[in-house]
């Protein structure tokens, strides 16, 4: 089994991510990993850390074995609590004479029983993804293998809820410190996987003789063809199209940006094999770059272990839009850690934006934030930002089978989930999730 990422760099690391979020990295107070007497030149922080089979214990624990703590007893009290449900301590430090899980020493200095630099590796490195076996049918690691799922706690921003407690300490510790605020913000994403219902007349044909021949249904049939036929000739006014400047439009309606994900290769059954040098595509993506919308590479199906054909897609989208790709999101979210973070840093892609279950929305890094990727093999910071993906439209509607007021329900949970911690929410819809059957479910995704 690979070892967990306990070497200084990695420490460091935490830290600094801790610290980020919280608002308090610049200038960082005195801080140590260490035992609860580590010598600290002023007073600060010491997070005392949990024994190293406690990594492979996490693992194997059986749902329900962690230990659940009321906010009331994380925060200091009188503190205006950003959130009230119980956190889960995913790694316990032996406290040792009995002492509360987090307290001032004698020279002031807070120490944490909780071992929130451990909490923060094991999240956002995913380091359980490289050492645990088990894959879905596309190659991915499921949701439900994860500790965060198995034990209750993927609806919360871990990381960034320890982060919220670390900072309320720091505050009881030096009253007049104003840390650095971060703002709730809205990521909407759009991965462009369909241009036309069917981009050729065999797909058509079949579908239409399926239509006809399985399910008796005419109307269905001449809609098929109808389908078709439109796409064909009246491209420009594919709905699949429309979708992309309505998206636009909510996003420039909301102040903010929308980033559309391009397929701009793949050659797999479960690539759709659209023309990404149709000219009136390329317009219309050049339009929405033109109004402040980042276009994206959604690397193909098989580019997650591919190198060469993940940087071969990325120039052929950089060559038909005439300007550098920054951004990317693994097609069918398949992705490798660290090999798909490592592909797309050397490809000179500075984000991606994949990391998120498709079966169940939710916390997959235990973070709203976005971060620096850290690769657990070379002991090094990639060159690269993960924003983490926490909603997408398929989830709702076809992984969990949620009615449009459910799903509604689950987004705005994981809005307020976000907006406590004053994270980035990222929503992933497609184009062709704005059109039947999915309308009632595009309209839960605009209002809630
Ligand atoms: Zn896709």
């Amino acid at each position: 089994m690979i070892a967990p990422p306990l070497t200084p760099n990695a420490i460091a690391y935490a830290w600094e991510r801790l610290l980020a979020i919280a608002g308090a990295h610049d200038p960082a107070p005195p801080h140590a990993y260490g035992p609860a007497d580590a010598p600290l030149p002023r007073p600060g922080v010491v997070i005392v850390p949990a024994a190293p089979d406690a990594w492979a214990q996490l693992l194997e624990a059986r749902p329900g074995r962690l230990t659940w703590l009321p906010a009331a007893d994380l925060f200091p009290a009188g503190y205006p609590r950003p959130f009230d449900d119980a956190v889960p301590v995913l790694f316990e430090s032996d406290a040792g004479g009995g002492k509360p899980p987090i307290w001032i020493r004698k020279d002031g200095s807070i120490v944490f029983h909780i071992d929130l630099i451990a909490a923060t590796l094991f999240m956002l490195t995913r380091w359980e993804e490289v050492v645990l076996p088990r894959r879905d049918e596309h190659d991915r690691f499921p949701a439900a293998e994860s500790v965060a799922y198995r034990q209750g706690f993927l609806d919360q921003p871990i990381v960034d809820r320890y982060a919220m407690i670390l900072r309320a300490w720091l505050q009881k510790l030096q009253p007049s410190w104003q840390p650095q605020h971060h703002q709730f913000q809205l990521r909407l994403s759009h991965d462009i996987d369909h241009l036309r219902r069917f981009e050729t007349a065999g797909l058509a044909i079949r579908q239409a003789g399926r239509d006809l021949l399985r399910e008796k249904n005419i109307a269905r049939a001449w809609r098929d063809a109808s389908d078709y036929v439109q796409g064909r000739w009246r491209f420009a006014r594919s709905p699949y199209l429309l979708a992309l400047e309505h998206f636009a439009d909510q996003a420039e309606a909301l102040n903010t940006r929308a980033v559309f994900y391009v397929l701009a290769g793949g050659d797999a059954i479960y690539d759709t094999g659209y023309d990404v040098t149709n000219p009136i595509f390329r317009h219309i993506l050049l339009r929405l770059h033109e109004r402040g919308h980042i276009i994206g590479l959604h690397p193909s199906y098989e580019t997650y272990l591919d190198p060469q054909r993940y940087l071969a897609e990325k120039t052929r989208l950089e060559n038909i839009l005439g300007f550098e790709v920054r951004h990317a999101r693994q097609h069918y979210l398949r992705f490798r850690i660290p090999n798909t973070w490592r592909t797309a840093a050397e490809a000179g892609v500075q984000e991606d934006a994949t990391l998120g279950y498709a079966q169940r929305e939710g916390f997959r890094c235990g973070t709203a934030h976005p971060f620096p990727v850290f690769d657990i093999i070379t002991d090094k910071t990639l060159p690269l930002t993960e924003m983490p993906l926490h909603v997408m439209d398929g989830t709702l509607k076809e992984y969990q089978r949620l009615t449009p007021e459910e799903s509604r329900q689950r987004l705005r949970l994981m809005a307020r989930r976000v907006a406590e911690v004053a994270g980035t929410l990222q929503l992933l819809w497609h184009n062709h999730a704005a059109l039947p059957p999915w309308t009632r479910w595009r309209e839960a995704y605009s209002q809630f």
